[in-house]
């Protein structure tokens, strides 16, 4: 294993990485990081004695090995409870996955026909025409679910989301080739008799319980973190190959300094990646790169309301009608000590900054965002206590073809390089908490030589996966 290892990045990936690579024997590890703490979006913040987590709203059980390692050797107390959430739609909030006796009970029965029957036209025209599933995401998934369902509910979450449905055939080929809506239900009923059934995790204080964990083992085992710390270039010692070792420039409070390292795995935007290694060796090639990892930002409104609960942990809203994307209630399954009565609600933005969305001034945003909230009628002006908004740049990686094509190269280019990417911004494949960690600890299995390429390879392939159907 490389001796002196650097990590950018202390979000998830980045202390899973960490934790991995401490277990298996590395000894110098050190872990930059911008914020003054660490958790990346997974983080739990505080406002006003009440808790509230960033981006995480459930932790899949489909890693089994990730619960067993979080819960046996880091001690973290996650609750086990029912995957409950739902999706917004026509006024009526439908369970997801669907639940067959309410769509024959739901007052929109005519909706629920409608998509049945666009469901059975794609269906019959497939076998009419001997239809290929084809290298497409928005065709084959209209092949699978009906246009109705895809055009009314999967494209509009989708969009809102990742602010694109185009996906590079690729990607869509090597993670979404078995889809199938048969498929889904039939490992529905198969997961039924599986011990995890069809429940997700819940840490008791929020999220940031999964990073504090990790964060008190790496300290006593001696791996340091340089917090409010940023890079101002990586120097290469063979800038044709990109290999190391590596000298970084690093800046904390205008204080510069450097590191030696001989590794460096990044779990960061791949621009800010690309930038730092060009500021410091002419590589147009590699600098061409570097525009095409756009990401969007998160505008997280809350609101705390009395005398109302959300009958769900978290409700998708695919509609663009509304400008939030989902609506989570924090005091779902945790008691987190909130005054008696009252509920915290998370509402997602993610959007464009140069969108109308984005570019509201704060307080113009937030009044925006209580009106839309107040659209649905579940709880009136007056049990409103407090609303307010936290922006985040760089939330959500759109994982537009161009995205793909340059991840693929910078690969390439980094092939023989002692640099690793792993985190969902630099590595583009996943987007969840549990694919974040499972991808940590599977880099530092590979670069402690527990496994070889053909296995991380194998692998990596599961990790990534289509982010709304988690
Ligand atoms: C709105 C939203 C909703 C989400 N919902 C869910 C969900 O329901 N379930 C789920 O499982 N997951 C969810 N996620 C995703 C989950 O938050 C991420 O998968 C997880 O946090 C990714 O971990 P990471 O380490 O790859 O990246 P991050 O969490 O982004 O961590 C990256 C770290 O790197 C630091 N950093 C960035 N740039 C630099 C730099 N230049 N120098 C030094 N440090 C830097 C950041 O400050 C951060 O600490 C959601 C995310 C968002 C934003």
């Amino acid at each position: 294993m490389k001796k002196k290892i650097t990590i950018i990045g202390a979000g998830p990936s980045g202390l899973a990485v960490a934790y991995g690579l401490s277990v298996n024997g590395a000894t110098d590890i050190q872990i930059i990081e911008k914020e003054s703490e660490s958790g990346g979006f997974s983080r739990t913040l505080t406002y006003n004695n009440y808790y509230f987590d960033i981006g995480p709203h459930k932790l899949s059980p489909l890693f089994p090995e990730v619960i067993d390692t979080l819960r046996a050797k880091l001690n973290i107390e996650l609750l086990e409870k029912p995957n409950y959430h739902g999706v917004l739609y026509n006024s009526y909030v439908y369970t997801y996955p669907p639940n067959l006796k309410e769509i024959c009970t739901a007052p929109t029965i005519t909706e629920i026909l409608l998509f049945g029957y666009s469901w059975i036209v794609t269906k019959l025209r497939r076998v009419i025409t001997f239809d290929e599933p084809d290298a497409d995401l928005k065709n084959s998934l209209t092949k699978i679910f009906g246009k109705r369902f895809c055009d009314k509910i999967l494209f509009q979450m989708i969009e809102k989301v990742w602010g694109n449905h185009t996906m590079h055939p690729d990607f869509y080929n090597t993670r979404f080739s078995n889809l199938s809506l048969f498929g889904s239900v039939w490992k529905k009923i198969l997961k039924k008799k599986s011990i995890h059934s069809n429940s997700i995790y819940y840490p008791v204080h929020g999220f940031g319980d999964i990073c504090r964990a990790f964060e008190i083992y790496l300290k006593k085992n001696n791996v340091k973190f340089n917090f409010n710390t940023t890079i101002d270039s990586i120097r290469c010692s063979n800038p044709s190959s990109l290999a190391g070792p590596y000298t970084i420039a690093i800046r904390n409070n205008s204080i510069e300094n450097t590191i030696h390292s001989d590794c460096i795995i990044s779990t960061v935007s791949n621009r800010n990646l690309i930038d730092n290694l060009t500021r410091s060796t002419e590589m147009p090639e590699l600098k061409k790169l570097s525009n095409s990892f756009v990401s969007r930002m998160l505008r997280l409104g809350i609101i705390i309301v009395t005398g109302f609960h959300l009958l769900y942990r978290n409700i998708i809203v695919p509609e663009k009608k509304y400008m939030f994307n989902r609506i989570a209630e924090m005091n779902h399954y945790a008691d987190l000590n909130y005054p008696e009565n009252e509920t915290l609600l998370m509402l997602d933005v993610i959007c464009e900054p140069a969108s109308i969305i984005g570019s509201l001034k704060k307080a113009d945003f937030e009044q925006a965002l209580l009106a839309d909230a107040l659209k649905l009628k579940w709880f009136s002006e007056a049990q409103v206590k407090m609303c307010f908004s936290l922006d985040f740049n760089d939330a959500y990686p759109v994982m537009s073809i161009e995205r793909y094509q340059a991840q693929k190269e910078l690969e390439k280019k980094l092939i023989n390089s002692d640099i690793y990417l792993c985190g969902r911004e630099a590595a583009s494949d996943y987007n969840n908490l549990h694919n974040a960690v499972a991808k940590g600890f599977l880099v530092a299995d590979y670069l402690s030589g527990k496994i070889g390429e053909a296995e991380y390879n194998a692998r990596s392939l599961k990790i990534g996966r289509f982010p709304i159907l988690d």
